[in-house]
């Protein structure tokens, strides 16, 4: 059984007064949820002191980047995933569409950067997807699998137990334009049939493949009944604790049947 990944993604948002004003509130309305693993990602700079706030909770933390580095070393403005885990980080996202957008990272950037998470037994959360126009041209497949390839080559049958993938259609992400399930649907079965060709089918039947863009309290669980979505990868809804907290809680369906 694949356990649930619900994963607020707070990007360049809050101090670190509000982040752990925001921690705290959302303590208690996610104690009791033991049906998936809940994960906030604040700042880099909040992280410490939120993993000290939410020390014995259920909450867990994620960096939203990391250096392409393994080792320290002469590299202005980068900090590598063992600073990460020594901080209290338990995942990183690596690759989201705005830092391949807007920082130009590329998919051998990626490949680094789940390497280094690995290498520090870390979870990388690997973000993939297409654009509207690429949609419109018909590539999205074709787009997704040259992500997952580039970004993932070279990983070993247990490495694959340190990586959760995240789809994230660009066109949905802020955009208040939800992918509707059977279309996150249908690429989550794509992604699963990448890793079962690439790897095994026992690796993609383990792969946790989270959605992301513009999931809300009122899509949450119309996306978590189809067959191969695992989860969620949330923004501008993980920033209030109460709307978070009604993703995490979502209303459990059955899970639809694999077609
Ligand atoms: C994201 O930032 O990964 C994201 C999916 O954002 P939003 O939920 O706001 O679309």
């Amino acid at each position: 059984m694949r356990k649930p990944v619900i994963a607020g993604n707070w990007k360049m948002y809050k101090t670190v007064g509000e982040s752990v004003q925001m921690a705290l509130a959302l303590k208690p309305l996610v104690a009791n949820a033991s049906h998936c693993e809940v994960v906030i990602a604040p700042v880099f700079t909040a992280l410490k002191t939120v993993a000290d706030r939410l020390e014995g909770s259920n909450i867990k933390l994620a960096a939203q980047n990391c250096s392409t580095e393994i080792a320290e070393g002469a590299h202005t403005g980068e900090v590598t995933t063992t600073m990460l885990r020594d901080v209290g980080v338990s995942f990183v996202i690596v690759g989201h569409s705005e830092r391949r957008q807007i920082y130009f990272e590329t998919d051998a950037m990626v490949r680094l950067k789940t390497q280094s998470v690995i290498s520090a037994k870390l979870t990388a959360i690997v973000c993939v997807g297409e654009t509207l126009a690429q949609r419109d041209q018909g590539i999205a497949e074709k787009v997704v699998s040259g992500q997952l390839t580039g970004g993932l080559s070279g990983l070993t049958a247990s490495d694959l137990d340190r990586i959760i993938v995240a789809y994230e259609p660009v066109w949905a992400i802020g955009t208040g334009r939800t992918a509707t399930p059977e279309q996150a649907q249908e690429m989550h079965a794509f992604i699963r049939r990448v890793f079962a060709d690439g790897h095994s089918e026992k690796a993609a039947q383990a792969l946790r493949i989270l959605y992301g863009g513009s999931v809300k309290p009122d899509n949450i669980s119309g996306l978590m009944a189809q067959p191969d979505i695992d989860g969620a990868l949330v923004g501008g809804a993980s920033l209030e604790a109460e709307s978070f907290a009604k993703i995490v809680n979502y209303d459990r369906k059955p899970r639809k049947a694999n077609s």
